[in-house]
């Protein structure tokens, strides 16, 4: 078996160009970067690489971000008062919901200008009355990386990256994942994607997935045409017009393509005997092997397979599966290793991709640059075991302040209790605070493309 030294250097070999030159390196970069496995980083040390990341990125925000500069002001916080580890919790939190805020048209552009650190360089855009997708991609085509999730309710949640900070989340979520998926990934993997295709579309999900054409020799998408916020908002809304129910059919269409497609590839790769990887929206798959049982068909992959989901378990409209049963008929279809079925918890707002164990599947935290917390209805930290919901210090974000506070509820330990990993964890499964919208990248795309579950 391959050391697990050996494992990841030649990952870092095939994602070099998402790393930048080491004489660059700051202490976000060194956080990130540094560290062979992010969850296996000595205590002590992974704190002190914590505490020089945030410190960092709260003296770079607190100068070059005017919007958060005056909220620091107000909170009376400067980064003069970030003097040891135990004062970063001091740090002013943004709530999620400031990044859903924004206004239409040529003022959206303002508005993203606004909220972003440092200097914007020139932006382009044409037109009288921009939409948002004109004016997100006017951005990228100036090197950023703008993205956004959510929308279920018609709102999303637009962050704006720079490529550093957009390579380190690319980077932390494929090299999170691999780590924990030690030694089942290696670059002959053939991989699918369930989300749409990163290089058509400004959703975050499917953007970061790019990635993953570096990290395996061959990727599927299981969504290939352009996806943008018009067609998530026809989508969604089931609105009468002509192209709203033009859109509706082509989706239904595309959802048996999909299935099928999945079931095609699969049965390809057991003939070739290739090792495979499925990565994103877990309600494809459940979608697949309703299909394969259905037909009485299964597959014998075991240990040459892994499956990364993420973005939320609702997996039909009123059906929320619980994560081991999820696995359990993942095995019964498709034969691949329960530990390697595994979970990861991200959001647009943040680079700190949490992944879950083989051990116990707990959700582990990349605490050498994010710093997690749950917090009381006061927005007060609480102590390990407590639920409350869920916020973090994320060290590694050089365009916009990463502090936030989130929608989604939790319970953090302070050590896993099935392995040996020394840091934090967060409870396997986490959920919304109630009252707050169905929100989830997986939830997004679900009601995107309604899927009826391949039935005929
Ligand atoms: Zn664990």
């Amino acid at each position: 078996m391959i050391s697990f030294d050996d494992y990841i250097e030649k990952f870092d070999k095939l994602v070099q160009k998402y790393i930048p030159p080491k004489k660059d390196w700051t202490p976000p970069d060194q956080a990130v970067y540094g560290p062979k496995d992010p969850f296996r980083v000595p205590i002590k040390e992974g704190k002190e690489l914590q505490f020089n990341a945030i410190k960092y990125q709260f003296k770079n925000h607190y100068e070059n971000n005017n919007m958060y500069n005056s909220f620091c002001k107000q909170m009376n916080i400067t980064p003069s008062d970030i003097k040891t580890y135990d004062d970063i919790e001091k740090i002013p939190l943004i709530p999620g919901e400031f990044y859903k805020d924004y206004p239409h048209g040529r003022d959206f552009a303002m508005w993203l200008a606004n909220i972003f650190t440092g200097h914007i360089p020139q932006v382009k855009i044409s037109g009288k009355n921009p939409n948002f997708d004109d004016i997100i991609n006017s951005f990228n085509a100036s090197g950023f990386v703008v993205a956004y999730s959510s929308g279920t309710s018609g709102r999303h949640t637009f962050i704006p990256r720079d490529s550093r900070t957009f390579n380190i989340s690319e980077y932390a979520i494929a090299k999170n994942s691999i780590t924990m998926a030690y030694p089942v990934y290696d670059y002959s993997m053939k991989g699918y994607l369930l989300m749409p295709n990163p290089f058509k579309t400004n959703v975050f999900a499917g953007k970061v997935c790019t990635i993953f054409f570096n990290a395996v020799s061959e990727v599927k998408s299981a969504i290939d045409r352009e996806i943008n916020t018009e067609l998530i908002k026809l989508s969604m809304t089931g609105s009468g017009s002509f192209k709203a129910k033009m859109i509706q059919k082509v989706i239904a269409k595309m959802n048996k393509k999909i299935v099928n497609d999945i079931i095609k590839w699969l049965e390809k790769n057991e003939k070739e005997k290739n090792k495979i990887v499925f990565a994103g929206a877990p309600f494809i798959l459940y979608a697949v092997t309703k299909k394969l049982i259905e037909q009485g068909k299964s597959f014998d992959f075991s240990d040459r397979a892994a499956i990364l989901t993420g973005g939320g378990w609702k997996i039909e409209e009123n059906h929320r599966m619980p994560l081991e049963d999820f696995r359990k008929r993942m095995q019964e279809v498709l034969g691949i290793n329960t530990e390697y079925c595994l979970d990861l918890y991200g959001m647009v707002e943040g680079n700190g991709w949490m992944v879950q164990c083989q051990e116990g599947h707990y959700l582990h935290i990349p605490y050498t640059y994010y710093h997690p917390m749950i917090l009381d209805e006061n927005s007060k930290p609480l102590e390990y075991g407590k639920w409350g919901r869920f916020a973090f210090l994320d060290g590694s974000t050089f365009s916009y302040p990463g502090f936030i506070i989130s929608g989604d509820k939790s319970r953090m330990l302070e050590h896993c209790p099935v392995c040996d990993r020394p840091g934090p964890v967060l409870e396997p499964e986490v959920t919304r605070i109630s009252g707050k919208e169905m929100r989830g990248c997986a939830e997004e795309l679900r009601r995107m493309i309604s899927m009826d579950t391949g039935d005929d």
